[in-house]
């Protein structure tokens, strides 16, 4: 009798669960979910290819390989992109050092939570995948940059020099 007012009961209070996928729940401002690669207004990449996060990462998940830029066929600010940017999600264990790490704020872990594959291969996210739109105002990389313009890796710090 007791087992049939707490089912009575419960018909009248408000859900906790919701109807996933087709719902989805509001993730905590400090979650930790499949990263990101960011680009500047002007749609060039955030990232350098320095290889600090792959340097920091304690799970070795990341495998950058950088080459040079040139005003001809700029990727990002400075010297030099990352051509390739891969991280394995099945090594991932989200703890951020790797955002923590890096000197641009090229890489962040965003909101995305669903990440389910058939196969291990599935679970290399490159860095297409792993790269923002390019904003609607900005142009895709490579780019044809002016001379001079974009020489500082970190293009708001300033030059110590100046
Ligand atoms: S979150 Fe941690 S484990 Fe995952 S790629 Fe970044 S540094 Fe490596
Ligand atoms: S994401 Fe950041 S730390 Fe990693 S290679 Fe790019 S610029 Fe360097």
């Amino acid at each position: 009798m007791r087992g049939l007012w707490v089912t009575f009961k419960s018909m009248f209070e408000k859900p906790v669960t919701i109807q996933y996928p087709e719902e989805k729940r509001e993730v905590r401002k400090r979650f930790r979910g499949r990263h990101e690669l960011h680009r500047y207004e002007n749609g060039l990449e955030k990232c350098i290819g320095c290889s600090l996060c792959a340097a920091a990462c304690p799970a070795d998940a990341i495998f950058v390989e950088a080459s040079e830029n040139t005003d001809e066929k700029r990727f990002s600010p400075g010297e030099r992109y990352a051509s390739t940017y891969e991280i394995n999600m099945l090594r991932c264990i989200y703890c951020g050092y790797c955002e923590d790490a890096c000197p641009t704020e090229a890489i962040t872990l965003g909101d995305n939570y669903e990440l389910s594959y058939y196969d291990r291969r599935s679970a290399i996210y490159t860095k297409d995948m792993l790269l923002d739109p390019v904003p609607a105002t900005a142009m895709l990389t490579p780019q044809k940059t002016e001379t001079g313009v974009f020489t500082r890796s970190v293009p708001e710090m300033e030059n110590p020099k100046d």
